[in-house]
């Protein structure tokens, strides 16, 4: 068998394993042996390519594997699981970059004479898409990153044109790249290059910059798509059939898990993309507010042990102040005890509930909380009504009423866990903060509904602390 055939049959393997990794992650119970099956699948295509007989000399190879193992291995250990959104962020960014490397370096070899390609106007092609994708999705993602890890603010920034602006920057990026594809004329390939290069980096930047910060899962979903198609143009580039499969199928599940997310908020990726949603919470508040009628009832840990001792069906339903708490531990503390005493205990997950996809599901998981436990919205709401308690903790967008009732609301239309529905809600929040949306909240000054006020964490653990004190008795 030629080596040929060999190397691309480990690569057809290798793409099989990619394929079904990727299809075993979409469930929490196989996710673990997704993940284990995509890596070997990425073992085998890097073995191979490394054994191929176009490498001639592994030095720089070698050097790259240290510093990458070495700085990955820190990555993992050291990154907080809460920080994950900023590190897929850079990782996205590096990959960007990394096709970036590639096409110019390509460039640079054709420019220099050291090869001739053999489909010049295809190569040609390919160099100037891996240049602009990869150098968007490159500052686009630093950009992310910068906002994620608030070094910059995660307020959207916005001016009057900047749709116009971006356009024509585009535009222009699109006329250097024709110019570069069809010119014979070196030292004006030469100038093209140096422009879609230099455009495409600036307009990763600013086509973020109009993003509120709360949306960045979204961009960051999205990168993550165009560092896929980056990387499968770098395939085409340095002819590596793997590189150009593992990049689609990046490019489509990126794509995909954009969709899935805009479709749980009820927006168009374009109102994510282009709307400067987050860029004037206060305007936001007011569109809301007048609907708002009712009394905040507090609520204390005792008087709050109080009622869900007598509960029979509790459901938990998690937002991303139980992240910023990092109550995830005590929240399944708080579970055992209802159970012990007698309750049935559910989690309820929205699907963007948190800041990140399968931010709650990540939480609890790492508080091993058992899978079985966690019920989707739509299985969770039609036996909401048959709840005694629901305890809200740090969710506000992903439970507001107004989604499904008041047409006037920015996030009308967007599917919420009916926590309303419930006999007794009891909602876990600091103070009068709105969410994500900056919205008011009706279900807060409901007549069913008693505010539990206080970091989510310090809460539960007095109320724990009273049940436990019960069982001590
Ligand atoms: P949310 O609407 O952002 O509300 C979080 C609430 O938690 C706030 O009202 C805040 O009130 C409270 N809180 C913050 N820190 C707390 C603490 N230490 N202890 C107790 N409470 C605390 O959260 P959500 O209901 O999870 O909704 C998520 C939002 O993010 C949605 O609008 C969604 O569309 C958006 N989003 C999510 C994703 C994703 O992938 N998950 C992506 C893009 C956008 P106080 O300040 O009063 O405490």
């Amino acid at each position: 068998m030629s080596p040929e055939i060999l190397i691309n049959s480990a690569y057809i393997l290798a793409s099989i394993l990619f394929v079904l990794g990727l299809k075993m992650l979409g469930r929490q119970a196989t996710a673990r042996k997704g993940n284990f099956l995509s890596g070997v699948g990425m073992l085998i295509a890097i073995v191979v390519t490394l054994l191929d007989r176009h490498v001639i000399d592994y030095t720089w190879i070698v050097v790259g594997l240290v510093a990458g193992t070495v700085i990955g291995l820190a990555c993992a250990r050291l990154v907080k699981m809460t920080a994950m959104p900023e590190m897929v962020a850079l990782l996205n960014g590096f990959g960007g970059l990394a096709s970036l490397i590639v096409g110019a370096a390509e460039f640079f070899r054709i420019r220099g004479g050291t090869v001739m390609p053999e489909h010049p106007l295809f190569t040609a092609t390919v160099i100037y898409l891996t240049i602009l994708i990869g150098g968007i999705t490159f500052t686009g993602s630093v950009y992310a990153f910068c906002k994620l890890a608030e070094w910059l603010s995660g307020r959207a920034l916005t001016f009057s044109g900047q749709n116009f602006v971006n356009g024509l920057m585009l535009i222009a990026t699109l006329a250097a790249g024709v110019l570069y594809v069809l010119t014979g004329d070196p030292q004006l390939a030469l100038i093209a290059f140096a422009v879609f290069t230099l455009l495409s980096l600036v307009l990763g930047w600013t086509l973020v910059m109009p993003i509120g910060g709360g949306d960045m899962p979204v961009v960051i979903a999205m990168l993550n798509s165009l560092s896929g198609v980056a990387a499968c143009a770098a395939g085409f580039i340095i002819n590596n059939n793997v590189l150009v499969v593992a990049g689609c199928l990046v490019g489509t599940s990126g794509v995909i898990l954009s969709a899935i997310m805009c479709k749980a908020m009820n927006r168009s990726l374009a109102n994510v993309l282009f709307s400067g949603f987050g860029s004037a919470p206060a305007a936001a508040g007011a569109a809301g507010a007048g609907t708002i009628q009712g009394e905040l009832k507090p609520i204390s840990a005792e008087d709050c042990f109080g009622v869900l001792e007598a509960a029979r069906q509790v459901v938990i339903i998690p937002g991303y102040g139980m992240a910023v708490s990092q109550a995830q531990h005590v929240v399944r503390e708080l579970a055992e005890v209802l159970e012990r005493n007698g309750a049935e205990v559910r989690f309820a997950i929205h699907p963007v509930a948190g800041r990140m996809p399968g931010h709650m599901n990540v939480l609890l998981a790492e508080a091993s909380v058992p899978y079985e436990q966690l019920i989707e919205m739509d299985a969770i709401n039609p036996v909401m009504p048959t709840m005694d308690v629901a305890i809200v903790i740090g969710a506000n967008d992903v439970v507001n009423p107004a989604a499904a009732r008041d047409k006037s609301s920015p996030i009308y239309g967007m599917p919420i866990i009916n926590a309303h529905e419930a006999r007794t809600v009891i909602c876990l929040k600091r103070g009068k903060g709105t969410g994500f949306s900056g919205l008011e909240n009706q279900l807060f000054l409901m007549p069913n509904t008693r505010m539990l006020y206080g970091d989510a964490k310090a809460s539960l653990q007095g109320v724990v602390a009273e049940f436990k004190s019960l069982a001590a008795t």
